[in-house]
C-alpha cells in the first residue's frame, strides 16, 4: 500500500502504519476519552462520566486507542500466520483508517485455504472480545476510581473487539465474511460463479446498508460505499487473475526489440514512430539500456526543437524490467505500481523483449473469449 511508515516486523512479518492512520489514532483518542457514547447493550464506552480533568481523559482515550488497534493487528496478524500455514507469502501487515489489511503476494487459489484463513481473524477479535466480558463483568461495579478506568477500559475492548468480529463476518467482499462466502460456494460451483455470487451478495448488502443509513446513520453510506467498491474490485482482480493463470511475460512480450541510440535526435525518433507504430523505445548505448522513450516524452518539446534536441535528454531513466518466466499478472501489478505502461525484459542484463500493458490486456481478452468469462472493461 502506498504512503505508509514501517514500524517493525513480528515474526518476521513487517507491519506499517498508513499515513491516514496518524489521523484516525487522535480522533479515536478524542471519541474514546470526550465523546459521551450512549452505553450499548451495558458496556461502558467511555471515560467522560469520569470525575478526572480533561488531560487524563485523553490520555486513557490515546491508550485505549493504541490497545484497540493492537487488537486489529492481532486480527490481521492470526490472517497473516493462517496464510503462512498455507504456503502463502505475506508482504506485510497495513493498519490503516479503516483498521487493517493483510498484503498477500498472490491470489488465493486454494478456496478451503482462503476460508481458514479469512475465519481465523474474525475468530480472533470474537475471542480477545468474549474473554474480557467475564473480568468487565467482576469488576464494573467496583468502588475505587482506579478499579472504574481498567474496567470501562476492559468493557470498551470486549465491546469493540466483538464489534470488529461481527463487522469482519459480514458476508460482503472485502470484509472477511465475503471471502468465507466464496470458500463455501467454491466447492459446490467453483471458484469464478462462486467469487461472481460472492460479489452480487455483497453489493445487495452495500445497497441495503446505504439505504439503512440514509435513514438512520449517515456512517453506514461511507461504509457501505467501501464494501461496494471493494467488493466490484474484488471481482475484477480475481477474474484477471484467474484468466491470465499460467500465462508468463515470455508469452506475451514483443521479442524484436527496436531500439533507439541516446543521440538520436526527436524528428529522427518520430519519423521512427510513424514508420512502426510503436509508441515507446529502449533507448540503448554500448549495448546496455540507459533509458526508456515514449511519445508522451516528446510532447511539451517545441517543434522548432526536434533537430536539436535528443532523445538522451528526454528519455526517462527509470527503467524497470522484469525477467521473461514471471506471471502475466505479476507483470500488470507492477505496472500500476510504478505507473509506467511498459517493462523491458532482460535476462541476464541482456534486453530479449518489451511488454506493454496492452499486450496483456489483448492476451486476457483473446483467453477470455476462449473460456467465456466476460470480464468487462475498464
Ligand atoms: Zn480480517
Amino acid at each position: 500500500m502506498r504512503s505508509s511508515i514501517r514500524l517493525g516486523r513480528i515474526k518476521g512479518i513487517p507491519f506499517k502504519v498508513h499515513i491516514s492512520f496518524l489521523f484516525i489514532l487522535p480522533f479515536f483518542a478524542i471519541v474514546f476519552g470526550f465523546t459521551h457514547v450512549p452505553d450499548i447493550l451495558g458496556f461502558q464506552l467511555g471515560f467522560d462520566n469520569l470525575p478526572i480533568s480533561w488531560p487524563v481523559k485523553l490520555g486513557l482515550g490515546l491508550i485505549a486507542s493504541i490497545l484497540f488497534f493492537t487488537a486489529v493487528l492481532l486480527h490481521e496478524l492470526a490472517h497473516s500466520l493462517m496464510a503462512i500455514r498455507h504456503g502463502y507469502k505475506i508482504s506485510g501487515i497495513t493498519l490503516f483508517i479503516f483498521g487493517g489489511a493483510t498484503e498477500i503476494e498472490r491470489q488465493p487459489k486454494d478456496a478451503v485455504g482462503e476460508g481458514i484463513m479469512a475465519f481465523v481473524g474474525p475468530a480472533t477479535s470474537l475471542i480477545i472480545g468474549v474473554v474480557l466480558l467475564p473480568i468487565w463483568f467482576l469488576l464494573r461495579d467496583a468502588p475505587s476510581l482506579g478499579i472504574n478506568i481498567i474496567a470501562i477500559m476492559v468493557s470498551m475492548m470486549s465491546f469493540y473487539n466483538i464489534l470488529l468480529a461481527g463487522f469482519n463476518l459480514i458476508p460482503a467482499f472485502p470484509m472477511d465474511g465475503g471471502r468465507i462466502l466464496r470458500s463455501f460456494l467454491a466447492r459446490r460451483i467453483g471458484f469464478i460463479p462462486a467469487t461472481r455470487t460472492a460479489v452480487v451478495v455483497g453489493k445487495a448488502i452495500a445497497i441495503g446498508m446505504a439505504i439503512f443509513g440514509f435513514f438512520y446513520n449517515i456512517w453506514l453510506i461511507l461504509i457501505a460505499l467501501f464494501i461496494y467498491l471493494g467488493a466490484k474490485e474484488e471481482e475484477k482482480s480475481t477474474l484477471i487473475g484467474h484468466t491470465l493463470e499460467g500465462i508468463t511475460i515470455g508469452n506475451v512480450m514483443t521479442s524484436d526489440v527496436s531500439v533507439v541510440p541516446p543521440t538520436m535526435v526527436v524528428r529522427e525518433l518520430l519519423d521512427k514512430i510513424m514508420m512502426e507504430r510503436h509508441i515507446g523505445y529502449p533507448v540503448v548505448h554500448n549495448d546496455h539500456v540507459v533509458g526508456i522513450v515514449t511519445l508522451h516524452d516528446v510532447q511539451g518539446i517545441p517543434a522548432s526543437h526536434h533537430y536539436t534536441t535528443e532523445v538522451g535528454q528526454i528519455m526517462s531513466r527509470n527503467v524497470v524490467s522484469v525477467g521473461q518466466d514471471i506471471p502475466a499478472m505479476d507483470a500488470l501489478q507492477i505496472m500500476a505500481r510504478q505507473r509506467i505502461g511498459r517493462l523491458l525484459v532482460m535476462e541476464d542484463q541482456i534486453l530479449i523483449g518489451i511488454v506493454t500493458r496492452s499486450d496483456i490486456i489483448r492476451m486476457l481478452e483473446i483467453r477470455s473469449m476462449e473460456r467465456g468469462i466476460p470480464l468487462g472493461r475498464g
